[in-house]
């Protein structure tokens, strides 16, 4: 969804923009002034069987919308857009393809920011968006800022202190590189006036634990630990007060992108090429480019079908380190 807000922002400069969506989905979208309204489809219970999806296909033919662009390829959204009377443009590799009136080509090659920004294209005109365009946007709210501005006074955040975000986790095992303790060791010595602030899902706690420790060890400032207590907008309200993200290839990646914070990336059984790469001005992505087995799956497994993960655990802490200093440098 948040890689889908250029796309939105060039649509609404043509007219309204209504967008269905799943409810986490809904809620990334709030206060965003490109967005008329915004249908929640909660096919796994609300709106869940045929009767669910035709009620959302009834609010959706309320909104008057002609063409559906389809972000999410599946053949339910094809047929919950056919229900409601609207046109569908989408992928030609998407399971619902069969439904849409315009086929439009996935180019592999292409950031996904980029191809999804491109189904609004002329198929006859150049496709390519500025990198500006193609940059996503979130708007968190006063709710969030605020949520933010207390959790940082409780840790005794000082105005000037930087922030340097990590975010451990990855739902795919193989994505979460291993040593973020060892690096937030190193960062005591590297960024003395630093303050690390750990963020992600309340399942991470123990991540955020293990830097603690390695921070505590060092003699270091205490670590903020954000991991559950924030939602994903809080978790952007977060990152735009950050002076660098060090995350996985995982969805804090793109908040960082949203907020244009300065992002050091980890890829390792995925690459940046597959389309989703960082999108900040200020970033840089660390992986093996030596390994011939990257990338080996399109979402990262739960272990390394070769067994000896090199991918991430031969990514070191000091060269993580480094570029963190880079990255904040280049500022
Ligand atoms: S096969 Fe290679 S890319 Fe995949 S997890 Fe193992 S080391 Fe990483």
């Amino acid at each position: 969804m948040i890689l889908t807000t250029p796309l939105i922002e060039r649509l609404a400069r043509e007219g309204e923009v209504h967008v269905v969506a799943t409810p986490a989905n809904a809620a990334v979208l709030a206060n965003h002034p490109a967005v008329a309204s915004v249908i929640v489809y909660d096919k796994r219970n609300a709106d869940a069987g045929f009767a669910g999806l035709r009620r959302v296909a009834v609010r959706l033919r309320a909104t008057g919308a002609g063409t559906a662009y389809m972000a999410q390829g599946s053949w339910r959204t094809a047929v919950l857009a056919r229900l409601a009377g609207v046109e569908c443009v989408g992928f030609d590799t998407s399971a619902g393809r069969w439904l849409y009136s315009r086929r439009v080509g996935y180019r592999k090659d292409w950031h996904h920011a980029q191809r999804l920004w491109a189904l609004a294209s002329d198929p006859r005109a150049a496709a390519v968006a500025a990198p500006m365009q193609l940059r996503p946007s979130l708007y968190p709210g006063a709710a969030d800022d605020a949520h933010v501005t207390a959790l940082l006074a409780a840790a005794g955040v000082g105005a000037g202190d930087p922030l340097i975000a990590l975010a451990p986790g990855s739902v795919w095992a193989t994505k979460r590189w291993p040593s973020y303790d060892a690096l937030a060791s190193e960062l005591v010595s590297r960024v003395p006036d630093g303050r690390i602030v750990v963020i992600g899902a309340g399942g991470d706690a123990p991540l955020a634990a293990a830097i603690s420790g390695a921070v505590q060890h060092r003699g270091g400032s205490p670590v903020i630990d954000a991991t559950g207590q924030l939602s994903l907008l809080g978790s952007a309200a977060l990152l735009s007060r950050c002076a660098v993200l060090v995350t996985n290839d995982s969805a804090p990646l793109h908040l960082a992108s949203a907020m244009n914070t300065p992002t050091v990336a980890l890829f390792g059984p995925t690459v940046p090429a597959m389309g989703f790469g960082p999108l900040a001005e200020r970033q840089h992505v660390l992986g093996r480019e030596e390994l011939t087995c990257r990338p080996c799956s399109a979402h990262g497994g739960l272990a390394c079908p070769l067994g000896h993960w090199r991918c991430m655990r031969d990514v070191s802490a000091s060269s993580v380190a480094e570029q963190v200093e880079r990255v904040r440098r280049a500022g």
